[in-house]
């Protein structure tokens, strides 16, 4: 294990930077807190 990465993936979304969630049947896009929507801690 000598893997070193610069730019770790977000704790929150791992990496994805958000989710995607449901109002109303409609699917959007919900940027991640965290990160602010990088996927980058
Ligand atoms: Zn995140």
């Amino acid at each position: 294990m000598g893997k070193h990465k610069k730019d770790e993936d977000c704790s929150s979304c791992n990496g994805k930077g958000g989710s995607w969630k449901t109002n109303d049947g409609k699917r959007f896009w919900a940027p991640c807190a965290l990160c602010n929507g990088s996927g980058k801690q």
